[in-house]
């Protein structure tokens, strides 16, 4: 389907230490390719926060972010945002980011177990993918329980390098339990979900989650959903959107989110095809 008022909620500037593009690129590109509005999210790994001086680049993504804000104004929805990776393994400076900026939305993630490297350095075929993939459920719903965040990005991450590049196969239907208490948890708390479509222009060819989560928090009474392209490059920005705008609609969701000052605004789903 062509849907209209597409808007990405995951994006990197130059102000993550793995993006590419500054602020001005990123909107440009977005504004190019027709989207409605995107979120900064930059990354601020909680765990490394002062080692790898996220203090610096948080406080520049926010800056230009709000500063893009008024340029844009009227023509494309800005979001000051932030992608908090691990902010239950270094709650003080989780909170400290947050307190100190007044963003529009925050990502949640967990991309490495506590005291463990990024899911991405591990190597799957020397280690036990399905015991890893075990303790990623249930440290992430600690996090989703217990942390202050907004959507909770990329449910099930690690399956990019499991599956996707290393090729192992894995039945979710194992850790449907653990899913559901994560899900549970992130509804109770009138938080939210992400369809995260990198996933697409990886191996591993599909959304993170997949339809099936993402039906499943449908069915469980899950309200708000936002759809990521999780762009480190101009020239992923918006990248398919679409296609996760067809999951969730297909899920039964009828409104996407967005977030002001932290606050969600659903938005009707609107394409040429449906009424
Ligand atoms: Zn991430
Ligand atoms: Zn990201």
């Amino acid at each position: 389907m062509r849907y209209k008022n597409l808007i990405d909620m995951h994006t990197h500037s130059d102000n993550s230490p793995d993006g590419s593009h500054s602020v001005t690129f990123i909107c440009e590109s977005a504004e190019r390719r027709g989207l409605r509005g995107l979120a900064l999210t930059d990354h601020c790994e909680c765990e490394e926060y002062a080692a790898r001086r996220f203090d610096i680049s948080v406080r520049n993504s926010y800056f230009e972010s709000v500063k893009a804000q008024s340029i844009y104004s009227g023509r494309l929805i800005i979001m000051a945002g932030v992608e908090l990776g691990q902010p239950s393994q270094n709650p003080e400076a989780a909170s400290g980011v947050l307190s100190q900026y007044d963003f529009d939305f925050v990502l949640a993630s967990l991309h490495n177990l506590a005291g463990q490297k990024d899911f991405y350095y591990m190597d799957y075929k020397k280690s036990e993918p399905r015991e890893i993939l075990g303790l990623y459920f249930s440290e992430l719903y600690e996090l989703a329980a217990g942390c202050d965040y907004d959507v909770l990005a990329h449910l099930d991450y690690p399956l990019r390098y499991i599956t996707g590049r290393d090729g192992i196969q894995v039945d979710l239907r194992e850790y449907y339990d653990k899913i559901d208490r994560v899900l549970r948890a992130v509804i109770e708390r009138g938080k939210g979900i992400e369809v995260n479509t990198s996933g697409y222009r990886h191996p591993l060819g599909r959304s993170m989650p997949g339809e099936e989560i993402v039906r499943r928090y449908h069915e469980l009474g899950g309200v708000y959903i936002t759809t990521g392209s999780d762009a480190h490059t101009g020239a992923d920005v918006g990248r398919g959107l679409a296609a996760g705008m067809d999951i969730i609609y297909a899920a039964g969701f009828r409104h996407t989110a967005l977030y002001k000052k932290r606050s969600p605004i659903l938005i009707p789903i609107e394409s040429d095809t449906n009424p």
